[in-house]
Order: C-alpha cells, then sequence, then structure tokens
C-alpha cells in the first residue's frame, strides 16, 4: 500500500476514512514554499462525530477492559508504521521541513518504536493495589485501589515534532484503556492523517478508538477543550494557547494535561571546558531551526569569559547554515512557515532595539530565494530581564547571558516564566548537583546527557506545563484511581 495521498488525505471518523465536510486545505513544504498537496478540512460537524465515536466506543466496547488487545492493538500499529518507515519519511521530511536525520530518532523512527513500550506498559503495569485490611468506624474492612481509564482524550498537537507529539499522547492514552480524537496542527495535517490510514486499514483498533481529525481551523481545538463528552484534553502547543485550554476546559470540569513553551538556560560553569559546553550549546539551537520547546535557549557563562564564548558561539554557528532538509548532512531546516519566520525576524529586531548586538546571523540566507529559512542567530549585550531573553522565539536564536558565579546562573535560569528544561555544564560534581537542585525545570541535561527516551517523564514547572508525558508519570495521566472497601 502507499501512503501518498492521491489529491487529499482523509479524516478517520469511527473506524472510516471519510472526506472532510469543509473540503480540504493546502499541505505546504516548508524548504520549497510548494503546496505538495492536500488534507481533509473538518468542521465542527466532523468534530462532533468524532467526539461521538470515541465515546461510543469507550462507553460501549471492551476496549477498556482488555489491555492485551490493546497491547496487540499497539504492535501491530508499530510494525505496520515500521513498514512504511521510507515513506513516512519522505513525507516527513516534505511537510515538517525537518533535517532527514532527525528523523532516524525522535522526528519518526523513535516515536513509532514507541509505541512498543506503552504496549508492554498495559500487560505490565499493576492495575489494582491492595490496602489490607483497616477498621474505620470499629468495622473492619478490606480495601483495594483500581487503575481506570480516564475515558475520552482530546488530543491537541504543533507541528514542531508531530508525530513524536502524537505517539506521544495516543500510545500512552490508547495502553490506558482511554479512546482517542487526535486533532493535529494545520501545518503538518499529513503526520496524523497517514496514521490514520494505517489505523483503518492494517490494524485491529475498533471503530471509534482512534480518530483523527484534520483542519485548517484552529476552532476544532477549543471545541474539544469544551465538549462535555471529552474527559481529558492533552495539549501540547504555546503557553498562551495552554491558558485558553485550561479556562474553556474549565466549564465542564475535564482533566487537562498542558506540555507548553520553554525558554531554557544552558549553563556553562567556570570549570568547564568552555569550548565542547559551547559548541553542543550551538548545535542544540540549529537543531531543526530552533523549534523544539526543551531546546536551550539561553546561554549562560562565565561573566570573565563572556568575550570568549561568544567568538566561540560565533564560530560554531557559522558551520550550521541553514539548509536543505533532505540533505543528510542538514541540521538547521528551514521553520515552518511565513509566519513563524516573520514571528523570528521580529524577535531578532526587537532583540536590537532593545540594545542588543547580532554577532552572526539574524537575515535570511543569501543562497535562498524559497522556503522558509532563518541563518542561525547569536544575540549578545543584553540582560536577562529584556523580552528577547525571557520570551520563547522557536527559531535559530541563541542568546548569550554572563552570570557571576553559581548562584547567579541558578537565579538566572530560574528568572523565567518557565520551566521546561536546563543544561548544566561542569567539572565538579557537588557544583554541578547544586545547579541541578536549583533550576526549576522537568529535565536537566549534566555535560551533554540526552534524556530523551519513551521511559523518561517530559513536562514543565512554572508555566511550561502541567503533568508530564512519557514514562509511567504519562500513562498514569490517563488513569483514574477507584477506591474500593468490603467488609471483612
Ligand atoms: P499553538 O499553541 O499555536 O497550537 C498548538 C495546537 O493548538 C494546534 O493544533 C492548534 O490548532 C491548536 N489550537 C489553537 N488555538 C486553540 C484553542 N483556542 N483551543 C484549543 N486548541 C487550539 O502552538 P504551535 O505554534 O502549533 O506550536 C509551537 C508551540 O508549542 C511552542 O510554544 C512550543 O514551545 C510548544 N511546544 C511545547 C512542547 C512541550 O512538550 N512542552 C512540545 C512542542 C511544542
Amino acid at each position: 500500500m502507499s501512503l501518498r495521498p492521491a489529491s487529499a488525505s482523509d479524516l478517520l471518523i469511527d473506524g472510516k476514512l471519510i472526506p472532510g465536510s469543509g473540503g480540504v486545505f493546502d499541505v505546504i513544504n516548508p524548504a520549497t514554499e510548494e503546496v505538495i498537496g492536500q488534507a481533509a478540512d473538518a468542521t465542527v460537524d466532523d468534530m462532533d462525530a468524532a467526539i461521538a465515536a470515541a465515546r461510543h466506543a469507550f462507553d460501549t466496547t471492551n476496549w477498556s477492559r482488555d489491555a492485551t488487545f490493546r497491547a496487540h492493538c499497539l504492535r501491530q500499529l508499530r510494525d505496520a508504521l515500521l513498514a512504511h518507515t521510507d515513506e513516512l519519511r519522505e513525507l516527513t521530511v516534505a511537510e515538517v521541513g525537518c533535517p532527514v536525520f532527525l528523523t532516524h530518532g525522535p522526528q519518526l523512527e523513535g516515536p513509532i518504536r514507541d509505541l512498543g513500550y506503552f504496549a508492554d506498559l498495559a500487560e505490565s503495569y499493576k492495575w489494582t493495589r491492595d490496602l489490607g485490611e483497616a477498621k474505620p468506624m470499629g468495622i473492619k474492612n478490606t480495601r483495594e485501589i483500581r487503575k481506570e481509564a480516564v475515558g475520552v482524550v482530546g488530543a491537541i498537537t504543533p507541528w514542531n515534532f508531530p508525530h513524536q507529539i502524537n505517539f506521544a499522547k495516543i500510545g500512552p492514552a490508547l495502553a490506558a484503556g482511554c479512546t482517542v480524537v487526535l486533532k493535529p496542527a494545520p501545518d503538518t495535517p499529513w503526520c496524523a492523517a497517514l496514521v490514520g490510514k494505517v489505523i483503518a486499514e492494517e490494524t485491529d483498533f475498533p471503530p471509534g478508538v482512534v480518530n483523527i481529525v484534520t483542519s485548517s481551523d484552529h476552532a476544532l481545538g477549543a471545541q474539544l477543550s469544551t465538549d462535555p463528552r471529552v474527559d481529558i484534553v492533552s495539549f501540547t502547543g504555546s503557553t498562551a494557547t495552554g491558558k485558553k485550554v485550561m479556562a474553556s476546559a474549565a466549564e465542564t470540569l475535564k482533566k487537562v494535561f498542558l506540555e507548553l513553551g520553554g525558554k531554557s538556560a544552558f549553563i556553562v560553569l567556570d570549570d568547564a571546558d568552555l569550548a565542547s559546553a559551547v559548541s553542543m550549546a550551538a548545535f542544540a539551537v540549529v537543531t531543526h531551526a530552533g523549534q523544539g520547546c526543551a531546546i536551550t535557549t539561553r546561554l549562560v557563562v562565565p561573566r570573565e569569559k563572556l568575550a570568549e564564548a561568544t567568538a566561540l558561539a560565533r564560530d560554531s554557528l557559522a558551520g550550521f547554515a541553514a539548509a536543505d532538509p533532505t540533505d543528510p548532512g542538514t541540521i538547521c531546516g528551514p521553520v515552518i512557515s511565513a509566519t513563524q519566520r516573520e514571528r523570528v525576524e521580529s524577535y531578532i529586531e526587537l532583540a536590537q532595539t532593545e540594545g542588543g548586538t547580532i554577532e552572526i546571523g539574524g537575515a535570511r540566507p543569501a543562497d535562498k530565494d524559497k522556503g522558509f529559512f532563518v541563518s542561525p542567530t547569536l544575540i549578545s549585550g543584553l540582560d536577562n530581564s529584556s523580552r528577547t531573553a525571557q520570551e520563547e522565539i522557536f527559531g535559530p536564536v541563541l542568546v548569550i547571558l554572563g552570570h557571576d558565579g553559581d548562584d547567579d546562573a541558578i537565579r538566572i535560569a530560574n528568572d523565567s516564566p518557565y520551566g521546561l528544561s536546563g543544561a548544566v555544564w561542569g567539572t565538579d560534581r557537588d557544583r554541578i548537583n547544586r545547579v541541578v537542585d536549583g533550576v526549576r525545570t522537568g529535565t536537566m541535561s549534566i555535560n551533554g546527557g540526552i534524556w530523551y527516551s519513551a521511559d523518561v517523564p517530559f513536562g514543565g514547572y512554572k508555566q511550561s506545563g502541567i503533568g508530564r508525558e512519557m514514562g509511567v508519570a504519562g500513562f498514569e495521566e490517563y488513569l483514574e484511581t477507584k477506591a474500593i472497601a468490603e467488609p471483612a
């Protein structure tokens, strides 16, 4: 079977592949600006049907009670997708503009394989816990805790790592026994729709268990967060939209799980190998053109080494020109859209208004007249209180800041509304540990450590989110707890 949509991809609703009631919308290759096809454009009525199908499947089938069958379906999906890896790789690079090297990891193959982790969890998880006997009000009781699926999940996802985020939601949600309506970002509909096609044609998922609704209309995301038939909204996206989701979910008091923005700090201690640390920070910020929520976009170096670090960062970034994402050597591809490029450029302009110096980059690459490319950019001369250092830019833009010792570095890292990730680079173990303890974020990398993995919970402190994705903690987001007692 070929996955490539003939003219348009379809919605997956109640087990059937169907066109969108709103017609189609264009899918654009960010590296070429070409329209590469169309995606089904769902309307409010389509979303209504998808929610109804998910509700019906949860309420009337054995899905939530049959962990063995759920594990089977998830492994079947993983294997079917792996069989399509090459085709998916090509379509993913074309739609997302991500460098092809990343599709061997978190942009495609990693997340597909992670479905196996969630299948294993469905089977190995301890669904019941015996609390033993107790005598509340003098009467002897046996007590037990049972874990149960939350119900219907409304999954709303962004465009930057579409497979990773789609699977990090539908994998644990389905393993937990929930049913799902997935609404991907309008910029990357195919990454989700093609999975819908594989589910419909090559797996045993019962109708209504997974529904995939692509649309050009953001309002369909809002619909998921207000509809009373949805039990939990699992959202990844910007902090601004996350706040709206939380507010609209309040009306029906549904659970919310939010993975939001970040402005993470890369702290270099004065005993670190400065050149290695700075080149790692430069690599991080250009990877996928800086479009990663956990990317360390503030490089915080000892003030006495600021000039040296700035020169090193300039040299490192010069080695990562924005380039064709289909080239296996490319690290920095385009940003997703013209709108996103304008947003990044407006921040580069703002940095200069705030008194910052553009050390390198700051413009579109001279050798590209097509594609939403931004040259890797280094900004110096700003304070951490500047908007450029405080706000998420989501492009290949690094801000370099000086610190006056370990405590000051921790203070700068924490002087942010966000708390998603961070890094520290140094030699002395006690000092490194103090920094790791002091920085209030959901993940920390020491000397280049990579925490990304299916079994590692990921998420934010402060305005970077609520809850954790991946790992057992990510699975448990989709579970309720029922306590049961019986006279002994
Ligand atoms: P976005 O917030 O604009 O959109 C995300 C999703 O929300 C899209 O599917 C969109 O259609 C939908 N949406 C828009 N308005 C909505 C509303 N009112 N109600 C419900 N849904 C709505 O984000 P984006 O531009 O697609 O992605 C970039 C952002 O995502 C960045 O801020 C980035 O940091 C964040 N992000 C966070 C993580 C994480 O795990 N913390 C991961 C990736 C991206």
